[in-house]
Order: structure tokens, then sequence, then C-alpha cells
């Protein structure tokens, strides 16, 4: 079998109200970009990157000499075509790598008639559990519902999640608020919901001081864990060090490099496996066989995801032995998906591994028409400013936080 053609679509879908993070927020949406990979077979597989918009369809334009004729099954020769570690230093592909890999599982699966899973070694579970993940939110610009700024609020849409999709797991993302307030908040759902799980996340916009202060604070609570409190392996070992809570991170341990180097002077207890970042689920399967040899903890991390990337990360969780938590997903704060159906659903906090062949979901064409066209007519957001405060940028770590009254 040999790829034809690769085509790049940018698509912008409404979230149900912005979401702020540390570092700015999303602008009640998700840009995404989708990739069709075409073959001789007939057969198109699909993949998904995040945000971009033009340069991303530029980028994987670009990466037609490299795969136009390349046999789909052939993923580890593929991988040194687009991703030589040194060729590499020049041009940063593996985020492309990621998509082009999801799309290629896909054409798989369908050819031989499997589930992506079934390639990766069998699935170990058959629904993946995933946490609410809590964000402060801007009102909604249509409605001016969904604000998420008081405990009250908080509170409030942490019951809802929990009630619409049975969440026992509950994620703040935070580095928003003063780490005083964003405390407060903290200890507010741990009382709400005490026999749930919890973990903060505040993008590494803490000091090594403040994470040890917040986290020492929160020792006795129902952590899973402290992910990305502050930024750095050296920061993080030194946090990790003065806190009795394993420590976990999606930002400092994203490729073998970091990984070794935290194995060989720990910083990190959990690491958060993603998709994309880590360049496809192989890679990311590969990792946590690492992670199982060192017994490190490893869980399933969300960049943002329509259903495409949702499945590669469903089926990445189906294959994991050592997953012991639940994923994370911002899947639920979207209004609206690109599959045929619409949104996958979540049953008692968890989503169910699709069985269909391939990643086991489909595009609706009509849908990606739509949403590709709301693209051209929004474009793109500033992910790293919040439209709240739009002369504030965020250093590390951050001082100057949103005011919460
Ligand atoms: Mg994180």
């Amino acid at each position: 079998m040999k790829i034809t053609n690769l085509k790049a679509t940018t698509v912008t879908l409404p979230l149900e109200s912005p979401l702020r993070h540390s570092n700015g927020a999303h602008w009640g949406r998700f840009v995404r970009t989708i990739l069709e990979v075409e073959t001789d077979e007939g057969i198109t597989g699909y993949g998904e990157m995040g945000g971009g918009g033009e340069s991303a369809e530029l980028a994987f334009a670009g990466l037609k000499p490299y795969i136009i004729g390349h046999d789909p099954f052939q993923l580890e020769a593929l991988r040194f075509k687009i991703c030589n570690p040194t060729a590499s230093l020049y041009n940063n592909r593996t985020q492309l790598m990621a998509a082009v890999e999801f799309a290629c599982l896909d054409i798989i699966g369908k050819k031989l008639d499997v589930p992506v899973y079934q390639l990766l070694g069998g699935k170990v579970r058959d629904e993946v559990k995933f946490a609410s993940y809590l964000f402060y939110r801007l009102p909604n610009e249509q409605t001016g519902a969904g604000e998420v700024r008081t405990i009250e609020q908080l509170l409030s849409h942490a019951k809802d999640l929990k009630q619409k999709y049975g969440f026992t797991s509950h994620k703040l993302k935070g580095g928003v608020f003063h780490p005083d307030y964003e405390l407060e908040c903290y200890k507010a759902l741990a009382a709400e919901f005490p026999e749930d799980r919890l973990r903060y996340d505040p993008n590494a916009a803490l000091s090594v001081e403040d994470s040890i202060r917040f986290g020492q604070e929160i020792e006795g609570l129902n952590n899973d864990y402290f992910e990305d409190p502050t930024w750095g392996l050296n920061g993080m070992r030194r946090v990790r060090s003065m806190v009795r809570i394993p420590t976990a991170t999606n930002t400092v341990v994203v490729n073998f490099e970091q990984l070794a180097a935290n194995v060989l002077n720990p910083s990190i207890d959990v690491i958060l496996l993603d998709t994309t970042f880590w360049g496809g689920i192989r890679q990311c399967i590969k990792a946590a066989g690492v992670c199982e040899t060192f017994q490190l903890g490893v869980a399933v991390h969300s960049s943002g995801e329509l259903g495409i990337q949702l499945a590669t990360m469903l089926h990445l969780g189906a294959v994991l032995p050592n997953l012991a938590f639940a994923g994370d997903a911002h899947y639920h704060h979207l209004q609206d998906d690109i599959l045929v159906g619409g949104k996958l659903r979540y049953e008692n906090g968890a989503i169910k591994i699709p069985e269909g062949p391939g990643l086991g979901v489909t595009v609706d064409k009509e849908k990606l028409a739509e949403y590709a066209e709301l693209y051209r007519e929004l474009g793109g957001y500033t992910y790293d400013r919040d439209p709240a405060r739009p002369d504030w940028f965020a250093y590390v770590p951050n001082q100057i936080w949103a005011d919460h009254v």
C-alpha cells in the first residue's frame, strides 16, 4: 500500500465558555487541524493536531515530498524519515509525525478490519476513566453564562459535571488567581467531594517556594498527584523533596532524553503521556514501558482534542497495563464534534474504547466543512493571552494574578 496524498483542514469548534489558564485562555473555541492521509487502495486515515491554523496546513503540505509513496504499515521507518533526531534540530516535526501516525494506524486498522488497540498489543480495559477538568472560566460571550471565578461557581460547576458525566476525580486547572485563593478553592473541592480524587495543575506558574507552601497545605487531601506546580526538572525536584504528594508533569518530561534524565535524577513520579507531544501513540507506549520498568506512574494527558485525538487517547489508555489514574480530557467543554453521531459519550466518568476498524470514529464531512468555514471566518486566537487582561502576559514564576473579586 502507498500513501498518495495528504490533506490538512483547520477547523474551529465552540466551547461552552472561554477557559482560563496560567498563560492566557482558550478564547471560547478550539482551533484544531484535521489531517486526511489517502492511499492507493482507496483507504483514508485521519489524524489531528492542535492549533496552528494556516501554518499547520502549510506544514503538512511541506511533508508531502517525504511521505507520498511511503507504505503506511512502515511506521518505524516513517518516524526516521520525518523525525530523524539530527534533522529534527532544524525542523520541529514531532507533532506533525504524531498526526501522520494516527492516520496511518487508522489506515492499517481499516485495511485489516481491526481496531487500533489490536495493533498495539490488545486492550487490557474496555473503557478509560477521565477526571473532570475544572477551569476558571470567563462568561460565554453570547449568553453571559458559564463564568467560574468564585468558590460557589466552582463548586456548582464541579457538581454539574459530576452529575452529567459521573466523574469521581477532579482536576483544578489553576495558575490564574493568587495561589492563596486557589488553595481555598482546592480545599473547598476536597470538602465538597470527600470520596473523590483531586489533582491541581497551575501549568508551572508558581515559584518553587509557593509550590512547597501550597503542596504542604494539601498533603492530607485525597490527591492523585501535584501536577507541574513549578517550572523545570530542578524546580520540581526541590518541590518533591519537601512535599509528600507524587509529582506529575506534561511539560518537562515530554521526550525520551528528559525521561532518561528523570530516571537518573528523579523529579517526577507520574508521567502524563500526550499522544501529540510524544510524536504518536506508539512513542507513548514505549515511554510507558520505560515507566513500567522504573515503576513511575503514567496517565493520559489532554492538550485539547476533538474526537480523532480523543480516539488516540482511548486506544492508548486501552493498552497500558500501568495506567492507574483517570485520564484528562478537555472534551466535555466542547459544544460539538466533527464525528458522525456527534460527541463520544461519557458513562460513569469513562468513555468506551471505540470498537470499529482503525481509530473507530467516522468524520462527518459536512461538519468538517462547516467548522473549517467557521475557522475562515474567525481565524486563530492568541492562546497565550487572556481576553480579560489584554496587557498582561505570563512571567515564570508568575507574580501578577487575575482578580477574583
Ligand atoms: Mg498539565
